[in-house]
């Protein structure tokens, strides 16, 4: 057996309990197209590929993709050889596919904008992360794990928790907890539509002081009687504002 690669995350699922929950969560229907990222030794991949019409894998480690290859027998499963950020759904899918990966836990904020960027053309995406990064995702306001990235993904997506994985499920077994969690695309949002490009400048300043008034951080952008106009309170701090109210302060500046 290859030792796992510490550099490429791999912390490989070895509880078929928790492969089963995954699988009957994301209830795969037979005609879906599914994109894995990181099959690994193909815990939830030979699930899948038996279970639906076409499975897309995409696998960075050379060894573990010719592995996979074996599974090729299984009627439309396809092993890309290559990092996901470098891999284009666009120049291969025409249907809307749905998007599954056990995270490689260090490339989780990589992935989710490579997620971002092409939202469009998946129908869902489930992803495990770690525990404390999950969190930062589902956060609401007034808490501690609010940030940049909480109000990127809760514009584009409606993330849903699903459950905790317990570091005992993987091998090597990794040091933290996981989340398995649901993003639900937004439709008519996009990262690149002109709230989402004010989104991330608004979010870039008013998070570089987490313990500044946010009156006083993004005053150079806009006003204090803007913000009074929008009814944010000025002397919030950033992690005390709402989603949808940094959406307005966004609006309110295009
Ligand atoms: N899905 C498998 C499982 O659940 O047992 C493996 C999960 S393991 C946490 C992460 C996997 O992602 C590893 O197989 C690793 O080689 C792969 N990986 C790491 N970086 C990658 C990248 N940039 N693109 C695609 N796969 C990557």
């Amino acid at each position: 057996m290859p030792k796992a690669k510490k550099s490429l995350g791999q912390n490989f699922l070895i509880d078929p309990a928790v492969t089963n929950q995954i699988l009957q969560f994301i209830n795969p229907d037979s005609k879906d197209i599914f994109l894995e990222i990181g099959p690994g030794k193909g815990a939830i991949t030979k699930q899948l590929a038996s279970r639906v019409d076409t499975t897309h894998a995409v696998e960075i480690d050379e060894e573990l993709s010719y592995k996979l290859t074996k599974l090729e027998d299984k009627k439309n499963f396809y092993v890309h050889n290559k990092s996901i950020l470098d891999f284009d759904p666009t120049e291969i899918f025409t249907n809307k596919v749905r998007v599954i990966g056990n995270l490689p836990y260090n490339l989780s904020t990589p992935i989710m904008f490579w997620g971002f960027k092409y939202l469009a053309n998946f129908c869902d995406m489930h992803f495990m992360l770690q525990k404390e990064f999950g969190e930062r995702l589902i956060a609401k306001n007034d808490n501690k794990d609010f940030g940049r990235i909480t109000v990127i993904t809760q514009y584009l997506t409606e993330p849903e928790y699903c459950f905790l994985i317990s570091p005992e499920s993987f091998s090597p077994k990794p040091k933290v907890e996981s989340v398995f969690i649901k993003f639900n695309p937004i439709v008519g949002r996009s990262i690149n539509d002109p709230i989402a490009i004010r989104l991330q400048e608004v979010t870039r300043i008013a998070f570089i002081h987490k313990r500044k008034m946010v009156g006083k951080s993004l005053e150079k952008i806009i006003s204090t009687e803007k913000l009074d106009d929008l009814g944010i309170d000025r002397k919030c701090r950033p992690e005390n504002i709402s989603v949808e109210d940094y959406v307005k302060i966004s609006g309110a500046l295009i």
